[in-house]
């Protein structure tokens, strides 16, 4: 697989074009960036854990039904996916709450809610992805209705997938973040990656934190709490 032009130098993830012009490659770096890219380092092998994650948990959404942009696992650190035009916003799901609700809410974390939370966020770097509503979304002309009901479907459908995976080999699927995107025949599809970088995972037997916020708080062996998100998973594959 040949990458050709950069589509997207992101810092954990790059993009390139391929020589089949609706298919890109998607890299994953060591690199690991918090607080809109304020902090940044290195750790090592964190790509292999993120992609290999990323691919395992693509394979089940698809094979549970969840259009996806992913195609196949082509090496450690890189995926083949469909090439997607991605709506400008984030879904996030909240099994637990944890992050910025906890904050804004004032909330403690860990407290389980009656039912998921739904946010959606409007992507701007500039803005800090500030948090919108089903009306922002559609008066702004991110998304249409149809689409946005489409959206919310797949989204608790990539919940009730991954909960009771993750349950079952030991971790809480607190909370993730997902974007959609509409291929080139005009289907809509998930097109973003599910990895520690992007969901809360918990040990549900310690309660220790298996994702980025270990990187965001200081608290060390991030590397190792993504691999054990990567072995836990691979174990049931
Ligand atoms: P929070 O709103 O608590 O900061 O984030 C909720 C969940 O969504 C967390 O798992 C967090 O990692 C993920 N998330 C939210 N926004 C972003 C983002 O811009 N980039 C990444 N990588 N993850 C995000």
């Amino acid at each position: 697989m040949n990458k050709r032009e950069i589509i997207h130098d992101g810092v954990s993830i790059k993009i390139y074009g391929t020589e089949n012009p609706e298919q890109v490659l998607i890299h994953f770096t060591d690199e690991i960036t918090a607080y809109n890219k304020i902090k940044k380092a290195m750790i090592t092998d964190k790509g292999i854990y993120c992609n290999g994650v990323s691919c395992m948990i693509s394979q089940l959404l698809q094979d549970g039904g969840v259009p996806t942009h992913f195609i196949r696992q082509i090496s450690s650190r890189d995926q083949l996916c469909w090439r997607a035009s991605v709506i400008p916003m984030e879904v996030i799901v909240r099994n637990v709450v944890a992050g910025s609700l906890a904050q804004r809410l004032g909330i403690p974390e860990g407290l389980i809610p009656k039912e998921p939370i739904y946010d959606l966020c409007y992507k701007s770097d500039d803005l800090c992805d500030p948090i919108i509503n089903d009306y922002h979304a559609l008066a702004l002309g991110l998304v249409n209705r149809t689409d946005l009901e489409t959206i919310y479907t797949m989204t608790k459908q990539v919940n009730a997938i991954l909960f009771p995976i993750f349950r079952k080999v030991g971790i809480t699927l607190v909370d993730f973040k997902i974007e959609f995107g509409h291929l080139a025949d005009g289907r809509l599809v998930m097109s973003d990656d599910i990895t520690p970088d992007t969901a809360r995972f918990w040990d549900i037997e310690t309660g220790n934190k298996l994702d980025k916020d270990r990187f965001r708080h200081d608290k060390g062996h991030v590397g190792e709490a993504y691999k054990t998100v990567y072995d836990r998973l691979k174990s049931v594959f």
